[in-house]
């Protein structure tokens, strides 16, 4: 349930109503825009009576919000989510380049490629150290070994980085990352998105291969309904009947998520096409649907990736990507 306070409704009025509402057991969450302030109620609301609420003084209107999801729901919370990552920011008009390995391999690898991301226009470097495989037999990632060296690309380069968490056991490992991946195959991962709620670590939450655009809201309002907002959704393509590609990207995802949250919205090109030749075209329409960023897979040499080289493209093919991107962006604006 929403309810719009009148403008000019003063502080105390406000703390009023919310110690009021909380008595019901209401969670309450306070939006406050330039426009308007919301508030939005989580919980039973069967106990509240709406014409009651509806003739205090100082309220606007009262809606139920159908949608499972509450607290992603842009009717909680009309203004667009500005995420913070180091010196970054992903959402409301702030668009994030994110780039590196699929995989840290070696300190030779990720260090060379995060200097060449860096100076070729990425904000923030990628590169998996703990890998969610489909075989048990392929490499399996260097794990703390390579998150190490992940944070030694981030000293070299300055650039805030990402990774995947795999196990929430490993949280300790992450302290000094700045944003943790939950990948398409745990998005599902219940146990793991309530113990990432507990944070306040910025989150990168993948869509999973096979689930619906409520699926993954209903996934960020687990993390979000144990205090965690910080969340960054990412369209990664999906499962369907064509083979052509390694999944099909669905870029409606992108301007169906801005209207109905208001989280940021990154799309992965790489992990959608599975094609190195595709990804720059991809990256392009996901800026022109309006994507709040892009990851990509860049690798110094792609042949030999240990992990994901046929979608990975080069450094230089990566400077040529961020040109056209950062075009097409000037050009929708
Ligand atoms: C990745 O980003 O390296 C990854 C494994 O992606 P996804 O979870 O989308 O498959
Ligand atoms: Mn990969």
């Amino acid at each position: 349930m929403i309810a719009v306070l009148k403008r000019g409704t003063t502080p105390e009025q406000t703390e009023h109503l919310i110690a009021w509402l909380k008595n019901m057991k209401l969670d309450v969450h306070i939006s406050s825009g330039q426009e308007v302030t919301v508030l939005g109620l989580v919980g039973d609301t069967s106990r509240v009576d709406i014409e009651l609420l509806s003739s205090l003084e100082i309220i606007e209107s009262v809606k139920r919000v159908s949608e499972p999801y509450k607290q992603a729901n842009r009717k909680f919370h009309p203004n667009d989510t500005v995420i913070q990552a180091g010196n970054v920011k992903i959402g409301g008009g702030h668009f994030a380049m994110i780039a590196g390995p699929c995989s840290v391999e070696s300190e030779e690898q990720i260090v060379g490629v995060a200097k060449d991301v860096k100076n070729f226009g990425a904000d923030i470097l990628r590169g998996g150290a703990f890998k969610p495989r489909t075989s048990p037999y392929a490499f399996q990632g260097l794990k703390e070994e390579g998150l190490r060296l992940l944070l030694e690309a981030k000293k070299a380069t300055g650039l805030p980085i990402i990774t995947e968490i795999m196990n929430i056991r490993a949280l300790d490992l992450f302290e000094d990352v700045d944003i943790i991946q939950v990948g398409a195959r745990n998005m599902q991962n219940f146990d793991m998105l309530q113990e990432l709620g507990k944070t306040n670590k910025p989150i990168l939450l993948k869509r999973g291969l096979a689930n619906t655009l409520q699926e993954l809201l209903m996934s960020a309002e687990y993390i979000m309904s144990e205090g965690n907002e910080n969340i960054i959704l990412c369209e990664r393509g999906i499962r369907t009947y064509e083979t052509y590609t390694r999944n099909t990207l669905d870029l409606s995802a992108v301007p169906v998520l801005h209207e109905i949250t208001h989280l940021p919205v990154v799309v992965d090109p790489s992990h959608a096409t599975g094609k190195s030749a595709l990804v720059p075209s991809m990256a392009a329409a996901a800026a022109a649907c309006g994507a709040d960023g892009i990851m990509v897979e860049v690798h110094n040499n792609p042949a030999c990736a240990l992990c994901d080289g046929a979608q990975s493209i080069t450094p230089a093919q990566f400077l040529e990507l961020n040109r056209t991107v950062r075009a097409v962006r000037e050009a929708i604006q």
